[in-house]
Formats: structure tokens, C-alpha cells, sequence
């Protein structure tokens, strides 16, 4: 302790001298005051500690970069021990995340600022990538020349998952997990700029409103209110397949868009399952309730080609919707919503035609090519409006599909021509047989054969008089079932016929697994013959293909004796088109029919 009360170190060396009995006599020497070095090495003691210690990685390189110390935080993260990360470069933990050019930067960045930090990824012993804080700082020794590099990164993936975290919050609504307003407008405007090089391809934006949503609100409760949301969220999202992405865009508005489509043919329907989806009630505390929602929908390039000229024409379509009524939905384009509600009317006046009986049969004659008889007839329906005049099928029939009317319509079909074999004017040609076109609801659906036998019965037409027509593609779309509906309609005498044959997708083991009769040649084949050779190759091979699986052939829309002469010389069973007659009604059939045979004498001769 020094006079002044300080307290020094000191190194005291010294040599006691000793008399004859070994005495001391006297001490000389010398002290140092080395409070300074204890310090210092106090400190390295402590900097050791620490260096031991810390939760961050250390790694001591020396100025070859070759790692001379590391700590055990270092071991602990990367999976190297100590004595597997001496002696090796730094270069040890660098990862494929980052390219050459983002090394080289960091290493220049070094070599004249003595320092770098920042993110990187570095791999783990495991081969793991993970993302490091790093710290590079140069160590130069007095003369200035580089002596040591000290390289200290910690972990920073729960740091990058809260980043995420809050970045996912900055982009999705909380309550439901739907993107809000912000992401859901990106997402249309990136729809909408991908769409920009098909040219003719259209989008569909749809904002939906709920319906007294306040309300609920009030007399539930928030929590009760916020549930809702999350229910309506989870159907509105599951509403529609060709709906590509919902949003919350307020506390009660929803959006969705559709896009790239073709046309506007399915718009109707995605807006009739985002209202549908909502007619089922929402249980709160095992109390069902209703929530309505209107629907304002723009579509694109009609009504804007940016996001935001979407939302507005959308959003101006929904203000109208609730000014007249709320509960449906409305399209922002005038001419769209006209023709919405001229089909919407066509529906109405569809079921009053099944009602009041204004659909009616023609029938188009198939001659056997060998005899130059009428083997059969094609019922082909026509609708019999009373404004409109009399309807082709396509005029009508994807509506009736649409409308949910078709099974109406097809039940409908097979009856009458049933009963006009038996008891209208074809009572007097006991041999020929009727086809009937099926479309796809109704074979799919599982009383088919049922309803068949039932017609039959009630008819009292044999089933043997009966085809019913159908296309290939329909046969993939659930074969076992249909196999099985087959099945029972050929137990009846009922014969199959596949419609269009050539146009769809059809694979030649699926056409052995059913129990076919007739393939009908589509018309765009036989409108190439003679001349074009691909047509006639077509219609040549499928020919030989029914023959080759037992089946015959029947060859539409035949126009010309050019085309006759060809079939005949390929094989082809029966040919039906204009060059015999177009669908006529029973009435005229008796005429139709005594025409053709006087006609076969002079094409045959
Ligand atoms: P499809 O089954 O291919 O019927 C043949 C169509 O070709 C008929 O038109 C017929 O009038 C027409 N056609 C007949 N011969 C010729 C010809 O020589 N040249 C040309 N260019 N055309 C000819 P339609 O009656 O307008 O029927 C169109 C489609 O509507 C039918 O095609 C069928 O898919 C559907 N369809 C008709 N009636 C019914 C029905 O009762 N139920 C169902 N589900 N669909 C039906
Ligand atoms: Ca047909
Ligand atoms: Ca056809």
C-alpha cells in the first residue's frame, strides 16, 4: 500500500546474507511495480473466459486465413470440433446460398475496411444451411501488416422466422389466413399482367359483401362475430375450383378473382358458389344462423385492365347490388348483366316448356348402306318457344345443363320417342330402331338404367328398339360406374352408340371393356372425303376398328353421293345426313321414308 493508500503490485526479487550461525544479517534486492501486467493478464484471463464462455462463435484466423482457435460456441453450431476446424480456411462453413460474386465482395469489403458484417448463410457440418450475424474484423500488429482475422457469427434463424412471422402479418389477415387487401390486389395485378400475353383470354373479379354482419356482431358478441368471419373465410375459399385466390378486404368484405379464362361462360356459376357457399347456416353456440351476401363482379378487359379499375367497377357493381335488394349479384358490365338475365329468363321460360309441354322430337333417318333400307332414326329434340319460334339444341341444351334441367329434359326425350315407336306414326314401322342422345349428367347419374326400364315398361317399348347415343369422353370420366350402368341397359336390349366417335379422348381398351353396338363416325371426318386423305384415312381406320371389336359403324353428316360411294367402299354400315334427309317431324317421316327408297334405287344403280 503506497503512502497514498493506493494498492500496487509488486515483483520484489532479493538475498538475504547470513552470519557464522546463519543469522540473517542483511537483505538486498530490488521491487518492480508490476500492477500494470497483472491487470493485463487479469484481463486475458477474464478475455479467455469469455472467449470460452460466449453463446457466439468464435473462429481466430491467422493471416493466411487458416483458423488457429475457435471456441466451444464455435463447435457447438457448426459440428466441427476444435480439432477438426484447426488448420482448415475459413472458406470451411461457406454455403451454395451465396454465389461467387457475393464472397469476393465480402472478402474486398475486408481487405480495405478491415471489417465486415452482416447476414450470411453458412453450412453445417450436417450440410444444413443456416443464417448467421457475422462479424469479420482484420487484427494488424504494430508494423501495421495483418496479423490475425477474428471471425465471431451467432444464430439467427428464430430471428428470421419472427421476420417472417411479421411479414406474413404485414400480407395476410390475422383472424382468417386470407391475403389482405394489399396482397390480394398483387396477386390480381400479377393474374392480370400474366394474362396480358394470352390476348383474348379474360379475368373475373368478384367483391362480396355480408349482409347484416353488424348485427351479428351485436347480438353475439365479437368473438362470436370473429368465429363467423373464420367459417365464411374457410367456404368462400373452398367455393369454386377456378376461383385461383380470396382475400378480406375489410372486416365484411371478401374478394376473389378467376383467371386466366377462356370466356365468360362459368362467371355465372363461380358467383352462384360464393353465394352458395353461404346458404348453409353457421352454427353459433349450436344456434343456426343465416348470413346473406351481395356480389359485385368486374371483369377484365371489359371493365379495366389494372387491379385497381377492376375493384372499382367490381366494388360500383356491389354499391348497386345493395341499393336494389342485396342477397344476389350483379355484373358491372350492362351488355354481361343483360345477357345474364336473357338466359336467367330462357331458365324460367325452360321450365315452363317441360311443364306445358313445348319441346318436340324431329327425326333424322339412318340407311343401311347395304340395302338402302331405314334401319333407324336419330331423335334430335327442338324447343317449340313461343316468342322465340322453334329452337335448335344448342340454343337450349347447355342451358339446361347449366339450370340443372337436362335429366328433366333428357327423361323427357326418351319418353316421347319411346312412345312414338309404339303408338304415334312409327307404330306402322315395327323394325326401326330410335336413338336417343344422352348428355353427360345423365349418365352419370345412378338411376339411368332405372329410368330407362321404367320409360320402357310404362311404354311399352321393347328395349331392343332402343339406341341411346353417347360421347367417348364421357365413358373415362367414372368408368367402373358406368360399366355397371351398361351393364343393366344392355340386360334390357338396350343398344350403346358412341356419338362424335374420333373428336374426343378415347382409348381402344376402355372401348373393349364396355359393351358397345356402334361407333358413329363424327361429321368433321366425313366432311374430308373424298379428297382430303387425312379425313378419309380417319373414317377408313374406324371402320375397321368397329369392325375389328365387333361393332358396326354409322357415318354422320353425309351430304354428298361422293361421300356415299366412299363409305360404301370402306365398309361403313349405315350412313345418316342431308344427302337422305335433315330431322324432320314424325309427320313427315312417312314421306321422308318412301323418298329415300326411291332415291337408294337410282344411287345404287
Ligand atoms: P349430334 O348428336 O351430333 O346430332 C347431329 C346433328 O347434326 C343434328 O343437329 C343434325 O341436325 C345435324 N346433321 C344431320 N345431318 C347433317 C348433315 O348432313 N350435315 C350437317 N352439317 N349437319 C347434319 P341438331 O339437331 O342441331 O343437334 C345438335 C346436337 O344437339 C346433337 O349433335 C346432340 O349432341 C344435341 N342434341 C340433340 N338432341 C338432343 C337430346 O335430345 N338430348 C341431348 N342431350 N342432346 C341432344
Ligand atoms: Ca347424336
Ligand atoms: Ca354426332
Amino acid at each position: 500500500r503506497r503512502d497514498d493508500g493506493a494498492v500496487r503490485w509488486l515483483s520484489s526479487h532479493g538475498r538475504i546474507t547470513r552470519d557464522d550461525q546463519g543469522r540473517p544479517m542483511r537483505w538486498a534486492g530490488m521491487d518492480w511495480d508490476v500492477t500494470e501486467r497483472r491487470e493485463a493478464e487479469e484481463q486475458l484471463r477474464l478475455w479467455a473466459e469469455v472467449f470460452r464462455t460466449t453463446s457466439e462463435a468464435v473462429a481466430i484466423a491467422d493471416e493466411s486465413v487458416r483458423i488457429v482457435e475457435v471456441n466451444a460456441a464455435f463447435e457447438r453450431l457448426t459440428g466441427y470440433s476444435r480439432e477438426q476446424a484447426l488448420g482448415r480456411g475459413l472458406d470451411l462453413l461457406d454455403s451454395a446460398y451465396h454465389d461467387e460474386a457475393f464472397y469476393a465482395a465480402l472478402r474486398e469489403q475486408v481487405r480495405r475496411h478491415d471489417h465486415w458484417q452482416g447476414e450470411i448463410w453458412h453450412r453445417r457440418r450436417d450440410g444444413t444451411l443456416h443464417p448467421d450475424w457475422m462479424v469479420i474484423n482484420t487484427v494488424r500488429n504494430d508494423a501495421g501488416n495483418i496479423s490475425h482475422y477474428i471471425v465471431v457469427f451467432s444464430d439467427i434463424s428464430n430471428l428470421k422466422e419472427s421476420e417472417r412471422r411479421i411479414e406474413r402479418l404485414a400480407r395476410f389477415d390475422e383472424l382468417t389466413g386470407l391475403p389482405n387487401r394489399a396482397e390480394f390486389m398483387a396477386r390480381l395485378e400479377r393474374a392480370l399482367a400474366a394474362r396480358g400475353e394470352q390476348e383474348k383470354q379474360i379475368a373475373a373479379l368478384f367483391m362480396l359483401n355480408l349482409d347484416g354482419f353488424a348485427r351479428i356482431n351485436q347480438s353475439f358478441g365479437h368473438e362470436a362475430g370473429d368465429r363467423l368471419l373464420r367459417s365464411v373465410s374457410e367456404r368462400l375459399r373452398r367455393a369454386h375450383p377456378a376461383l385461383a385466390c380470396a382475400g378480406r378486404l375489410s372486416g365484411d368484405g371478401f374478394a376473389a378473382f378467376a383467371a386466366p379464362l377462356d370466356d365468360s361462360d362459368g362467371i355465372t356459376e363461380m358467383a352462384n358458389a360464393l353465394l352458395g357457399a353461404l346458404h348453409e347456416p353457421f352454427f353459433i353456440g349450436g344456434q343456426p344462423v343465416h348470413v346473406g351476401a351481395s356480389l359485385g363482379i368486374s371483369l377484365a378487359p371489359t371493365d379495366g385492365e389494372t387491379a385497381r379499375q377492376l375493384q372499382q367497377a367490381a366494388d360500383s357493381a356491389l354499391t348497386d347490388m345493395k341499393k336494389s335488394g342485396r342477397g344476389s349479384y350483379r355484373y358491372h358490365t350492362a351488355d354481361i348483366s343483360n345477357r345474364v338475365r336473357e338466359s336467367l329468363a330462357l331458365e324460367e321460360d325452360l321450365r315452363v316448356a317441360l311443364r306445358e309441354d313445348q319441346l318436340r322430337l324431329h327425326f333424322q333417318p339412318q340407311v343401311s348402306l347395304q340395302s338402302g333400307e331405314v334401319n333407324g332414326l336419330e331423335a334430335l329434340v327442338r324447343w317449340q318457344h313461343p316468342e322465340r319460334g322453334l329452337l335448335q339444341p344448342a340454343a337450349f341444351i347447355p342451358l339446361a345443363e347449366r339450370a340443372g334441367l337436362i335429366g328433366a329434359v333428357g327423361a323427357w326425350v326418351l319418353r316421347a320417342a319411346a312412345q312414338e315407336m309404339v303408338s304415334g306414326v312409327l307404330a306402322a314401322w315395327p323394325k326401326l330402331r330410335v336413338a336417343v342422345n344422352l348428355s353427360g349428367v345423365e349418365v352419370e347419374s345412378a338411376e339411368l338404367a332405372t329410368q330407362v326400364a321404367s320409360i320402357l315398361e310404362q311404354t311399352g317399348c321393347p328395349g331392343e328398339r332402343l339406341e341411346l347415343e353417347l360421347t367417348e369422353t364421357l365413358l373415362m370420366r367414372d368408368p367402373e360406374r358406368t360399366a355397371r350402368t351398361f351393364a343393366r341397359l344392355k340386360r334390357q336390349g338396350v343398344q350403346i352408340a358412341i356419338d362424335d366417335f374420333g373428336t374426343g379422348y378415347s382409348s381402344l381398351s376402355y372401348l373393349q371393356r364396355f359393351p358397345l353396338d356402334r361407333l358413329k363416325i363424327d361429321r368433321a371426318f366425313v366432311a374430308d372425303i373424298p379428297g382430303r386423305a387425312q379425313g378419309e384415312a380417319i373414317a377408313r381406320t374406324i371402320v375397321a376398328l368397329a369392325h375389328g371389336l365387333g361393332l358396326r359403324v354409322t357415318a354422320e353428316g353425309v351430304e354428298a353421293e361422293s361421300q356415299l360411294n366412299r363409305l360404301r367402299e370402306f365398309g361403313c354400315d349405315e350412313a345418316q345426313g342431308f344427302l337422305f334427309s335433315a330431322a324432320v317431324p314424325a309427320e313427315a317421316l312417312d314421306a321422308v321414308l318412301s323418298e329415300i327408297s326411291s332415291a337408294w334405287q337410282t344411287l345404287a344403280g
